[in-house]
């Protein structure tokens, strides 16, 4: 991992850039900070930068420069892979008669760490096992980490051991003190953890702390806008409610489609039966809604109706629907035909002008109403109803 694909905790960033060109790079480290703030996620760039082998200034989107590994070297591409000879897990696990150690675990565990880096303890756990088994850092893995720090480096600057929730050891945490203490030559030891009070003191007092704070806000909401492409108003509500904690942040993004994916289907529904009852219902209920959410809805609905342009235009393996959403949008489809579906997107793309100017929302949605009745209306006579294959 880059530092500059770890979102934001720039200070942290600087301080360990700076400790490794000034040659005092603490050898037993604690990456303490809430869930979702990024530490794990930090640990593995640390990782991959310390071992670099050419490592860089790069420019970033803002236009200042920050160091980073290359990510060419031998180096780092093995530790990107998490396959580096020098570069060790701990984690808590499910113990089994085919894992006894981390080692055992490390196919997971790399996808794991690649994939959600922001995750929690219950995200990695669930992912092991549908049981409730609960996972654990065993004495045997203690053992097995004083093992291989005694080794020799194969061929790291440093060899390095992340032990990813300390607080998950218990007293055979302290076969750990020693090497916490006086490590081996060129060796890195970094601990990352959520909760202070639940790792053992022995351990916490031989350890330099490095503080993590929450994310703020506008670095999440930055993060769902680039990489998740959510619009702003969405991305900075569902940021606010993630409270910081990037792995969050990305499972709102679902729920928060899937409410609007409900929402479309309630609304097309009548609009197709022609319930003109139901329809003024469902208004009613909109109204309800604030003008951001009214907004967000309508955009949500560009999104959506777009895609299923593209699928009715023979472009489905572009589409970023979920399935629930495609089988809503394959019936849409049918019904509307390409001419109808622009028409859609023209009206949905007038609704938000409409929102965004204070029109009056009865007067608005009895007009957008109108439109859709007529949309549907021509088609209800050759159409077979598409309401059938809708299956949320
Ligand atoms: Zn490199």
């Amino acid at each position: 991992m880059f530092f500059r694909e770890v979102i934001g905790q720039s200070l942290i960033k600087n301080q360990l850039i700076r400790s490794v060109a000034e040659n005092r790079v603490s050898h037993a480290l604690l990456f303490l900070g809430p869930e979702g703030c990024g530490n794990l996620a930090m640990a593995l760039a640390f990782a991959q930068y310390v071992n670099c082998e050419d490592k860089q200034d790069i420019t970033l989107d803002d236009g200042t420069t920050s160091a980073d590994s290359c990510g060419k070297c031998p180096s780092c591409i093995k530790t990107k892979k998490l396959i580096h000879p020098d570069l060790h897990f701990t984690f808590p696990f499910i113990k089994d008669d085919d894992h006894e150690l981390c080692a055992d675990w490390m196919p997971e565990w790399r996808v794991f760490a690649e994939e959600t880096p922001y995750a929690n303890y219950n995200y990695w756990i669930n992912s092991l096992t549908e049981t409730n088994k609960q996972g654990n850092i065993t004495s045997k893995e203690c053992q097995d980490i004083l093992r291989r720090l005694s080794l020799k480096n194969y061929e790291g600057i440093y060899k390095i051991q992340i032990l990813w929730l300390p607080e998950y050891l218990r007293e055979e945490g302290n076969r750990l003190l020693k090497l916490l203490e006086e490590p081996p030559d060129n060796t890195l030891f970094i601990l990352v953890a959520h909760d202070a009070e639940r790792i053992i003191n022995t351990i916490l007092s031989r350890v330099q702390i490095v503080k993590f704070p929450r994310l703020p806000d506008a670095d999440v909401a930055h993060y769902l806008q680039e990489v998740w492409e959510v619009a702003p108003n969405a991305a900075t509500s569902l940021a606010a409610l993630a409270g910081g904690n990037l792995q969050e942040a990305i499972d709102l993004i679902d729920a928060h489609e899937n409410a609007n994916a409900v929402m479309i289907r309630e609304w097309m529904e009548p609009c197709f039966r022609q319930h003109v009852k139901q329809i003024f219902a469902w208004n009613d209920q909109f109204l309800k809604l604030s003008r951001e959410q009214q907004k967000n809805f309508f955009r949500y609905c560009l999104h959506f109706f777009r895609e299923v342009l593209l699928l009715e235009t023979g472009a489905p393996q572009l589409t970023r629907l979920t399935e629930a959403e495609r089988r809503t949008a394959e019936g849409l489809g049918k019904v509307l035909g390409v001419e109808r579906l622009m028409a859609m997107l023209e009206l949905f793309d007038k609704c938000i002008y409409f929102v965004e100017r204070n029109v009056n929302g009865k007067i608005m949605m009895s007009y957008v109403s109108v439109v859709l009745l007529r949309q549907f209306n021509k088609q209800i006579q050759t159409t077979q109803p598409f309401y059938d294959r809708w299956a949320l």
